[in-house]
């Protein structure tokens, strides 16, 4: 029996580094010995929390730019390749929370680009990191999904259709790819101290909404709290978990 995570020296991609829990994740791979590749639109967020990993004598490397756009897509993938040999781990943590709207409140512009960024963006670098991920014969994916995926009372439209996506495409890639030796798992984050920005427009919000999020969030994780399980469901101690979303949320999908 071996109690090593299985992480020192692995090719890690992880998303959203740049803040909050993508951030917190990129250091505690680093920490478990990773070279980490942080991609993020934020370049100081992603430039800070690559030397903050360098500076504790780890191994990192950034990239910059909206992950919806499939030449950023190809590029963090040219860079895990290129500096590191391969990508063992992807970490698909991006995305955006920024309105609580109903559906019938939805406009189509934050309908599109919700959808784009959660849901399209992590689809786009999975696929253009699966051979990678295959070529290995071993391999782990963990999405950052959302309580949002579980139920229809924690967020607004845009984002819960978005993340229930990402659960959809969590399990597809678990069943599709098991007998390749790539395991697909998420998170589902209840709420969060992170820099997400929610404009809590109360014209927009839904009244299940508030209801959900205000009557049962009870304690706001950290975002550390949620890193630490990005990494155990990456690691081999998680080596027969595949297809879950993971609620780290004090008890909120218990509710
Ligand atoms: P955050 O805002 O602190 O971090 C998100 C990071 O993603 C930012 O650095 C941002 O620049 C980056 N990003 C956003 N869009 C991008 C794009 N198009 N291209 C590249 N980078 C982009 O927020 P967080 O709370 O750490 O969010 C991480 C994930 O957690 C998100 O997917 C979010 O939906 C999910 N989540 C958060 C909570 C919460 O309460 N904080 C709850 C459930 C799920």
């Amino acid at each position: 029996m071996s109690t090593s995570t299985g992480l020192s020296g692995k090719s890690v991609v992880v998303t959203g580094a740049g803040s909050g829990i993508g951030r917190a994740a990129a250091l505690r791979f680093a920490a478990e010995g990773a070279r980490v590749v942080l991609a993020d639109l934020n370049a100081d967020g992603a430039k800070e929390a690559a030397e903050e990993i360098v500076a504790a004598g780890g191994t990192a490397v950034t990239v910059v730019g909206d992950l919806s756009e499939q030449g950023t897509v190809d590029q963090v993938v040219a860079t895990a390749v290129d500096t590191f040999g391969g990508i063992d781990v992807l970490v698909n943590n991006a995305g955006i929370m920024d309105r609580m709207s109903a559906a019938g409140e939805t406009e189509d512009d934050e309908w599109e680009r919700v959808l784009r960024i959660n849901l399209t963006a992590p689809f786009l670098l999975t696929r253009a990191a699966l051979p990678h991920l295959l070529a290995n014969g071993k391999g782990a994916i963990v999405f950052t999904a959302s309580e949002a995926s579980l139920r229809g009372s924690a967020a607004g439209a845009a984002y819960t259709v978005s993340k229930h996506g990402v659960a959809g495409l969590t399990k597809s890639l678990a069943v599709m790819y098991r007998d390749k030796g790539v395991r697909t798992n998420a998170i589902a984050p209840g709420g969060t101290v992170t820099g997400i920005q929610v404009q809590l427009d109360q014209d927009a919000l839904g009244p299940s909404v508030i209801m959900g999020y205000r009557g049962n969030i009870g304690r706001a994780a950290d975002a550390d709290e949620q890193a630490a399980a990005i990494v155990f469901l990456a690691s081999d101690a998680a080596s027969n978990i595949n297809g879950v979303i993971l609620p780290v949320d004090n008890g909120w999908a218990a509710v």
